[in-house]
């Protein structure tokens, strides 16, 4: 055994490299081929709550959230064949507390290519999380900042006929004492005009207050059609404005996807805004939305299209329009963050975005989230 001086005493090299490996910020663990665990360093003791001595015994589904066991086992396997791998998961602590990490894998094999166990080194990725969550909160209210001089004008049409019928309303009751029944009957008419009028303010505020919450929010089952006319529905002024017209082929109760319903709409308003942009002032101004069944690496997912007939993307910039703060609209008109937010959202929801551009003809912006069969049915 090697041994090395440290100011004049005599260390053992394996003893410096626990002592490294028990300081070293991430969870370490080796596994054998049966999912035992057969070391940990001590970061997994402050991580998980468990006795180094008490992992020893257990084995890697006990430190896995039970939801992701299904994917645990498809990693390890492929884990065992290929060798090396990274990916995102979920560890559930002691007292139960789900901790997402990053866990870079590579597996050992011995002289004959048999697989003899597998070294992984898990970083806690809560922080990000939360910066990502901060992130996307900011997004929002920077896509809410950019809708608000769109939604006044929303507001402000019911309003005028909140105001106008309420005048008719004065009027006529006011013309005789008491009123003839012709002049009730048109005052209940425009009594009605006021409550519909009422309604769609009251319906753009509740969005609008649903819109801008910045809650971690839970999964759950989301209509897609859903949530394509609300995205649709907080963008309509935008829409109007440019004089764009709307082909959505989407029927609701047919698409179905696990997530974050705001989240998802986020998405969708920034798309369907880009799209507006991107189409201002052009002769002409369509934006076509569809969902079609699609499979990414063997996963059965859902391909929803927003597609525009704007000036197309310029290949040299084709990637780079996904990266944080790159835009090229004029100040105080492009964050450059919607793209970034809008992909780290969906591979947040196990999907991606890719992108279809033409220059001269448009740009379809693609949403692929993973299908989920009909809660209902
Ligand atoms: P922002 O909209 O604030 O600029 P995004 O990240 O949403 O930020 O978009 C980045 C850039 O991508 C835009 O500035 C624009 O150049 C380009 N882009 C996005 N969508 C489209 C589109 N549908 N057509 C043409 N260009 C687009």
């Amino acid at each position: 055994m090697s041994r090395m001086r440290i100011d004049d005493v005599e260390i053992r090299e394996a003893d410096i490299f626990e002592i490294l490996l028990d300081n070293f910020p991430d969870m370490i663990h080796s596994i054998d081929e049966k999912g035992r665990i057969i070391y940990t360093n001590r970061t997994a003791e402050r991580l998980l709550g468990y006795a180094r001595d008490e992992l020893l015994t257990m084995n890697i589904r006990q430190i896995y959230a039970p939801e992701i066991l299904k994917a645990l086992e498809k990693g390890f396997t492929d884990l065992k064949k290929r060798g090396d791998k990274t990916v995102e998961s979920l560890l559930q602590a002691k007292d139960g507390t789900k901790i997402p990490v990053e866990i870079r894998s590579f597996s050992i094999y011995d002289d004959s290519g048999h697989f003899l166990r597998t070294f992984s080194i898990l970083r806690d990725i809560r922080p990000i999380k939360e910066l990502q969550q901060s992130l996307i909160h900011a997004g929002r209210l920077a896509a809410i900042g950019e809708l608000a001089s769109g939604v006044a004008h929303d507001i402000n049409n019911p309003l005028t006929v909140i105001l106008l019928s309420n005048e008719m309303v004065i009027r006529d009751l006011g013309k005789a004492s008491p009123p003839e029944a012709t002049h009730i009957e048109r005052a209940i008419g425009h009594s009605h005009d006021v409550q519909r009028a009422s309604k769609s303010i009251q319906k753009l505020a509740d969005h609008l207050r649903n819109f801008s919450r910045g809650m971690v929010e839970k999964t759950e089952p989301v209509d897609l059609a859903a949530s394509l006319s609300d995205a649709l529905f907080i963008t309509n002024s935008k829409i109007t404005k440019i004089g764009g017209s709307v082909f959505n082929t989407v029927e609701p109760g047919m698409f179905f996807t696990n997530g974050c319903p705001n989240h998802i709409e986020q998405v969708l308003v920034n798309l369907i805004g880009n799209a507006c942009d991107a189409m201002d002032g052009l002769p002409t101004r369509e934006l076509h939305i569809g969902i079609v069944p699609a499979n990414r690496n063997g996963t059965d997912m859902w391909q929803c299209d927003i597609r525009d007939t704007g000036p197309g993307i310029p290949p040299e910039i084709r990637e780079e329009i996904f990266q944080s703060f790159f835009t090229t609209k004029e100040k105080g008109k492009g964050t450059g963050l919607g793209l970034s937010i809008s992909r780290a959202i969906v591979r947040d929801h196990k999907g991606d975005i890719e992108l279809v551009t033409e220059l001269g003809k448009g740009s379809t912006f693609s949403v692929f989230l993973p299908r989920l069969a009909n809660p209902a049915a």
